[in-house]
């Protein structure tokens, strides 16, 4: 690693700030098609964002490896799993919402939100998901939690890294590894609960007798999670996520991004105790912006694809200002305007209100009310009804004439429901159905709970009564108990007339 011009100098002239010898990833040579990657080895960091960082870090975590254990009483037929993807069943419950398969447009309309959201915050204050609540954000911070507890801070791990191997060596990384792989078993088995009934999963899981699907899923996360939170780390997010690339569509010159300074900082150098600060600027060079930032990148080169916004470099920065006697947000949460509008001698402001964060919180509000108000509405009881093609009719002895249909019926309620069938449209119609006797002008139907019930009804009505070969016909399903009803339209054919 190359030695920064300066930095010497830093280290002797301000013994209140400890200066670190770093060569940020971005400022080294690209010539090769792949760069050999260099290791980044984060500084421990306190301060206002590592605090909230750590804290969105024990929600997710805690709502990830918990939320398969919420119990939901959904009645006696019903699971009581808060959040369960049922394949057998074809269900997806969340709390008091259950989605069935034909209702799958109601997790396109979250995709959709989710996707709107981000943009309208990724608008507003940039990377904030990436920096605080992407999964690889949050699981790299906590396999590094682990390896600096194990190996030491920085130093000692940049140490540690170039040793020769010994015992002590060898002993720090397989604990590491160790814990490491624990919790990417527990990620992996926590994700498969949410596909069962985790109570019933768990000994399972541990007396074999668990699905082969779910060790297969389970050993696929534990790879992938030590993989990309433990060994790629950064990689993941410069190389592999599309979304650095995407953000630059999305970010304006008004989109808060973390922001060094420069009409503070600039001219930077070392500085020395009492000094003045007369013609110089409040950066003393001491690069720990640069030595806590997990992607290894120096915020002061300006905004980059690399950087997370992750605002670990302020916390940095403010306790070197702090020690310094520098007023804090040398490097701060800013935009492009605001800049411009220091070096017009304006005060700077934030815009929250924009055509592009107007549009995105306007479209997010009316497909979020659609949705309500489509979940508000949902049926609970839907029919569907299938007119046989062939024959299309049937002429019986006495003249009169006959058509077949198919009914099929959902029940989406979690109780054996009871239902009647009229007709409307024809006159003088007879209901006949396979299975029952004397069905007259109404048929009743009996279907199981949370089920599909389907029946084969004949429907016979006098040859005087058929005025055409085409009749308009509705078939009219309603349950017995609390009076809902499902309509469906189809035809009564009969000869030509
Ligand atoms: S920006 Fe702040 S933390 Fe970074 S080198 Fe300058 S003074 Fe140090
Ligand atoms: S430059 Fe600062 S905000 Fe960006 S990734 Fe590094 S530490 Fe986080």
């Amino acid at each position: 690693m190359e030695h920064s011009p300066g930095i010497a100098d830093t280290a002797l002239s301000n013994p209140v700030v400890e200066t670190v010898d770093v060569q940020p990833v971005n400022k080294q040579e690209r010539r090769e098609l792949y760069k050999k990657r260099e290791k980044i080895f984060p500084k421990r960091v306190s301060g206002t964002f590592r605090s909230l960082k750590w804290g969105i870090m024990a929600v997710t975590l805690a709502i990830y490896y918990l939320a398969p254990w919420i119990r939901w009483d959904r009645g006696p037929n019903a699971p009581d799993q808060a959040i369960l993807i049922d394949f057998p069943a074809r269900r997806f419950y969340f709390f008091f919402i259950e989605i069935w398969p034909q209702e799958v447009y109601y997790l396109t309309g979250l995709l959709i939100l989710a996707a709107l959201g981000l943009f309208l915050v990724t608008s507003l204050a940039g990377r904030v998901w990436c920096g605080y609540t992407c999964p690889q954000t949050v699981w790299t911070d906590l396999f590094i939690l682990v390896e600096r507890m194990v190996e030491g801070d920085r130093n000692a791990r940049m140490r540690l890294d170039k040793a020769h191997w010994t015992v002590e060596k060898f002993a720090r990384r397989v604990v590491k590894h160790g814990i490491w792989i624990v919790i990417a078993v527990a990620t992996g088995g926590a994700w498969v609960f949410y596909f069962a009934d985790a109570p019933t999963l768990l000994p399972q899981l541990f007396t074999l007798q668990a699905p082969a699907v779910s060790y297969i899923f389970i050993g696929a996360l534990t790879l992938t999670t030590y993989l990309l939170g433990g060994l790629a780390r950064e990689q993941v997010c410069t190389y592999m996520c599309p979304w650095p690339r995407i953000q630059g569509a999305l970010l304006d010159e008004e989109s808060l991004v973390v922001s060094y300074r420069t009409d503070r900082g600039e001219p930077r150098g070392a500085h020395k105790k009492g000094q003045s600060w007369e013609g110089r600027g409040d950066c003393i060079d001491c690069n720990q912006c640069v030595a806590v930032c997990p992607m290894g990148i120096d915020i002061r080169d300006g905004l980059q694809l690399e950087c997370i916004t992750c605002a670990l470099c302020i916390d940095a920065c403010n306790s070197v200002m702090d020690k310094v006697g520098r007023p804090r947000g040398l490097i701060t949460y800013d935009t492009y305007t605001n800049s411009q509008r220091r070096e017009r001698g304006e005060p700077a402001r934030i815009k929250l209100l924009r055509p592009r964060t107007i549009v995105y919180g306007s479209v997010i509000v009316v497909v979020g009310l659609i949705m309500l108000a489509t979940l508000i509405q949902r049926p609970t009881l839907e029919a569907n009804v299938l007119r046989d093609r062939n024959p299309l009719f049937v002429t019986l002895s006495d003249g009169s004439i006959r058509n077949g249909y198919t009914v099929k019926i959902l029940n989406k309620r979690h109780e054996t429901r009871s239902y009647g069938l009229t007709l409307e449209g024809l006159n003088d119609p007879k209901i006949a159905v396979v299975g029952q006797q004397d069905v007259g002008d109404q048929a009743r139907f009996t279907v199981k709970p949370d089920s599909l019930g389907s029946f084969r009804v004949f429907v016979t009505v006098p040859t005087d009564a058929v005025a055409d070969s085409s009749m308009p016909v509705t078939f009219v399903v309603t349950d017995e108990d609390d009076g809902t009803m499902a309509a469906n339209d189809t035809s009564f054919r009969g000869p030509d007339r």
